[in-house]
């Protein structure tokens, strides 16, 4: 029996999955539909947030949605025509919010950031370490008393797992960070968490090293996926079929329908998330800028200066708004008034997003063969690494020292 295992999506989850196999010695097909395109991990913020265990929305939070969505300005949005299709996502959400509930979600988020970092440095080579990561810390910038106060519990809870956020006066943010120059309250520093440079590069970096280990690269849309005794079929838009000793399904947010021809109806949607990267910017800073109120992430990387981030409901196919850009760069100018309007790449990009804010990570309950690795909703380039190195460790049967059944894809 042929040993082949197909990986399928070569987002940064797959791609660092589709490595670390090969660097055990694995033979290994990366499939994707579009290689060339411009996927979710090649135009992020580029933040490790290993410090975000708190998820998303708590129960308190919840009630402010109706607000959010009501303001035609807001970051968050649902599309009407998307809105009743959301229904089994948000009754998911709510559940995951129960106190009770939601403390083991901070714990299983936990278990996994605990290495996001070294196993990010794991796979990039230690010459090139610096090359694609800064070590350099986040500011969350509160332009509001209320939302400041609002998030003293995150804090709190931060410190009780020994990260130490460091809570800095408006005059010292605009002297810290460069091109910051009004409409702070206060803003909380976290030295722990760190960037990376360039998503885009980062992703080429992995392929390339996977490519030069016999990762075999192959374009293709997968449609069907089969099983019989022996294989795992794979059936591609082209006609072609392809056959695996196991399988992984590493597609983002288009891994739903797959998912679920495999047997299992997941609250697997899409947070769409919009940016513009601008070249040649009036300003460059190292850390990671995150404007709560506003919602927005403002991150200088070596691709530019990207404002971004916000969240609209509207599904995987529906076409882009890209007017929600300009509001963004209106609220990156309250703060970072040189930002400029009228230049730059404009993106958006689908964020793979499980309504309890957790991913899908482990394998198939009933056929080992088949394992799953998406749903990493806004932290996918936090946790690429250290979902990679598990899934290897499932597939070769090596020790995971993380109990991954709170990952588990039947768990709803
Ligand atoms: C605006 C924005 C900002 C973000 N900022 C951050 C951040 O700062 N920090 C952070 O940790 N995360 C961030 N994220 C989230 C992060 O980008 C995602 O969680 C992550 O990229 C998901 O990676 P992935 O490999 O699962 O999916 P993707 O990158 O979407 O890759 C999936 C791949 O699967 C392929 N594919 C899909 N269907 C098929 C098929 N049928 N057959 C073959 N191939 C297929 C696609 O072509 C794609 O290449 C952000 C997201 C957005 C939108």
């Amino acid at each position: 029996m042929s040993q082949k295992i197909i990986i399928v999506g070569a987002g940064l989850i797959g791609t660092s999955t589709a490595l670390r196999l090969a660097q055990k010695g694995k033979k290994v097909v990366l499939i994707d539909k579009d290689f060339d395109g411009k996927p979710t991990s090649g135009n992020n913020a580029g933040i490790i947030a290993y410090c975000d265990v708190f998820p998303m929305l708590s129960a308190k939070s919840l009630l402010k949605i109706p607000f959010w969505l009501a303001d035609p300005k807001a970051m968050i949005a649902l599309r009407p025509s998307y809105a009743f299709k959301m229904i089994p996502w948000f009754y998911q959400l709510v559940k995951s919010t129960l106190p009770h509930n939601q403390k083991g979600v901070i714990e299983a988020r936990l278990s996994l950031m605990e290495t996001a970092l070294p196993d990010h440095y794991d796979q990039i080579d230690k010459a090139d370490h610096d090359t694609f990561i800064a070590k350099t810390g986040t500011y969350y910038l509160y332009q509001k008393e209320s939302s400041f106060n609002a998030d003293a519990h995150i804090r709190d809870l931060k410190q009780s797992y020994g990260y130490e956020p460091e809570i800095v006066s408006a005059s010292d943010a605009y002297k810290r960070v460069e091109g910051l120059e009004q409409g702070v309250y206060k803003a909380v520093f976290e030295k722990d968490s760190a960037v990376l440079k360039s998503p885009s590069g980062l992703l080429k970096y992995l392929r390339d090293k996977a490519k030069a280990l016999g990762v075999e690269f192959l374009q293709g849309e997968a449609k069907n996926i089969r099983r019989d005794a022996e294989y795992v079929h794979i059936d591609l838009a082209s006609g072609d079929h392809l056959m695996a000793s196991d399988i992984v399904i590493a597609a983002g947010a288009y891994s739903r329908k797959m998912v679920k021809d495999l047997g299992f109806n997941v609250p697997l949607d899409t947070e769409r998330g919009y940016n513009v990267t601008i070249d040649n910017p009036p300003f460059k800073f190292d850390c990671a800028v995150i404007a709560k109120d506003a919602q927005i992430a403002i991150s200088s990387l070596t691709d530019g200066l990207r404002v971004g981030g916000g969240v609209e409901f509207a599904g995987i196919n529906a076409a882009p708004d890209y007017g929600r850009i300009d509001r963004m760069i209106a609220l990156a100018q309250d703060l970072f008034p040189s930002i400029p309007n009228d230049r730059g790449v404009r993106w958006m990009g689908c964020r793979p997003s499980m309504a309890d804010d957790m991913p899908v990570i482990g394998r198939h309950p009933r056929d080992r063969r088949i394992n799953f690795a998406f749903g990493h909703g806004h932290l996918g380039m936090t946790m690429a690494a250290v979902t990679a190195k598990h899934i290897c460790n499932l597939i070769t049967d090596d020790k995971t020292n993380v109990d991954l059944t709170a990952f588990r894809v039947d768990r709803f």
